[in-house]
């Protein structure tokens, strides 16, 4: 077996590497809802950093409710980094996209994507359960983003306030999107007399 020259392994690196770092430049941050046909009704825009909260101290996302078996959607395009199950998560994906964040989807039915998959914005993630510690609780979709990048300014004297360098709050990151759009503009009929 002949091993790969020198030259070649240099070749792939640089590859990789410019993906790596210039994918995430070039998606848009934008981040929809992550469950298909949801609003800004279903989940406590509150719930983030919620104290006390389980095992993990604090609530380091927001949980949307939705009946089991709906849709979740990638908030944003990316590549799936990691999937899998853990008693907490239950059935979890992990995409990397956008400006150097993960999203993370947990509590899912089950998952439909796999490792290495390049999605889309809205594609379908997998499917909203009640998997993990959410078992006998309300269905729902836990959506966490986590920014590889820390964000200073965010730190605060809140409990494991400085974690908040890095878990961004998915509330503000949809509701920015969402007034980011375009403005519609009202027709002049509609406004006269
Ligand atoms: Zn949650």
């Amino acid at each position: 077996m002949q091993l790969l020259k020198p030259s070649y392994l240099k070749h792939i690196l640089v590859t990789v590497g410019a993906v790596v770092l210039l994918l995430p430049m070039l998606l848009s941050g934008r981040v929809i809802i992550p469950v298909k046909d949801a609003t800004f009704k279903d989940w406590n825009r509150n719930s983030f950093w919620h104290y006390p909260w389980g095992k993990s101290g604090v609530h380091k996302g927001i949980d949307i409710f939705a009946p089991i078996g709906t849709p979740a959607l990638a908030a944003c395009g990316g590549v799936v980094v990691g999937k899998g199950y853990n008693n907490m998560g239950g059935n979890w994906a992990l995409i990397a996209g956008a400006k150097y964040r993960l999203y993370y989807y947990a509590h899912l039915q089950e998952t439909a994507v796999t490792l290495g998959q390049v999605v889309k914005s809205g594609s379908v993630v997998g499917k909203v359960g009640d998997t993990g510690n959410a078992t006998g609780k309300q269905p729902h979709l836990h959506f966490s983003v986590l920014s590889l990048l820390p964000h200073i300014t965010k730190w605060d004297n809140e409990p494991q306030g400085w974690k908040k360098m890095f878990y961004l709050n998915p509330h503000e990151l949809i509701s920015k999107s969402v007034t980011t759009l375009p403005v519609r503009h009202h027709n002049r009929s509609s406004v006269s007399g």
